[in-house]
This record gives structure tokens, C-alpha cells and sequence, in this order.
């Protein structure tokens, strides 16, 4: 019952963590355009937060860097169980415009792993949004 209500609180409203984990910074805008009262993702309860400990989703963007990785795995340990990440950007999916340079990792997914992918570069906050849903719709059935 309670693991029912935890679940059922999660999906209307879960708490996001944004993380750049060495983007341009066009995926994060986006990220924030979504985040505004124009696309106006709080309609499914969707908030920002500062914090890993009271997060329940990662939004990552960016290809990871060799010098971000370390803090990448720490903040993600930082969050509390379940939790979920959404990979923002080509360069979050797979390094991107950065593939096969020697100071990225090709794919966040190399490094933690990634419920959600948004293809992009970078993706409009649409196709964020439907990101998050499609998450949600993965939660609701786990
Ligand atoms: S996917 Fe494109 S817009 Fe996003 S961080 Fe990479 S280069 Fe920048």
C-alpha cells in the first residue's frame, strides 16, 4: 500500500536533477525552455531541483568528459532509489559531435545507466517533453 503510494507519487510528480556533464550549453537551454511556463512541464508535476538526495530523475546533456566523470557517478549515487536518467542530446547518446576524441566517453550510458534517450542536437524542448513522458510511462508499468 505504501510502496503503491510512493510509486503512485512518483509518477505525478517527479523531481528532476539537471546535470551538463560537458555539453555546449544548446541542449540546457532547451532543457530550460522546457522547464518554462511556455511548454510548462510542472502540468505533470515535473520540478527542478538542486539537490541529488531529493531527486528522482537525472537529466543528463552533454558528452562525458574523463575530468566530469568521477562527480557524474558520485551525484548519481547521491540520489535515493529507484531512480532514472534521461539522456538529453546526440552527445549525451553517444559522444555526439565529440565521438572519438580522447577525452570523452561515447555515451553516458558508458558510464551509468539510461532509461530514456532524446535524440537531438539539440532536440526541442518537444521532443524533451516527450522524453518525460515516455519515462513516466515506463514508471507507471515498473
Ligand atoms: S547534442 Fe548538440 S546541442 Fe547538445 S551538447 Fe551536443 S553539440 Fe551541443
Amino acid at each position: 500500500m505504501a510502496l503503491g503510494l510512493v510509486k503512485w507519487a512518483r509518477i505525478k510528480s517527479p523531481w528532476i536533477l539537471h546535470f551538463n556533464t560537458g555539453a555546449c550549453n544548446a541542449c540546457d537551454i532547451e532543457v530550460l525552455a522546457a522547464l518554462t511556463p511556455r511548454f510548462d512541464v510542472e502540468r505533470f508535476g515535473i520540478l527542478l531541483k538542486g539537490s541529488p538526495r531529493h531527486a528522482d530523475v537525472m537529466v543528463v546533456t552533454g558528452s562525458v568528459t574523463r575530468q566530469i566523470r568521477d562527480r557524474l557517478v558520485r551525484v548519481y549515487e547521491q540520489m535515493p532509489e529507484p531512480k532514472f536518467v534521461l539522456a538529453v542530446g546526440n552527445c549525451a547518446a553517444t559522444g555526439g559531435v565529440f565521438q572519438q576524441c580522447y577525452n570523452v566517453y561515447e555515451g553516458i550510458d558508458k558510464v551509468i545507466p539510461v532509461d530514456v534517450y532524446v535524440p537531438g542536437c539539440p532536440p526541442r524542448p518537444e521532443a524533451i517533453i516527450y522524453g518525460v513522458v515516455k519515462l513516466l510511462e515506463k514508471l507507471a508499468k515498473s
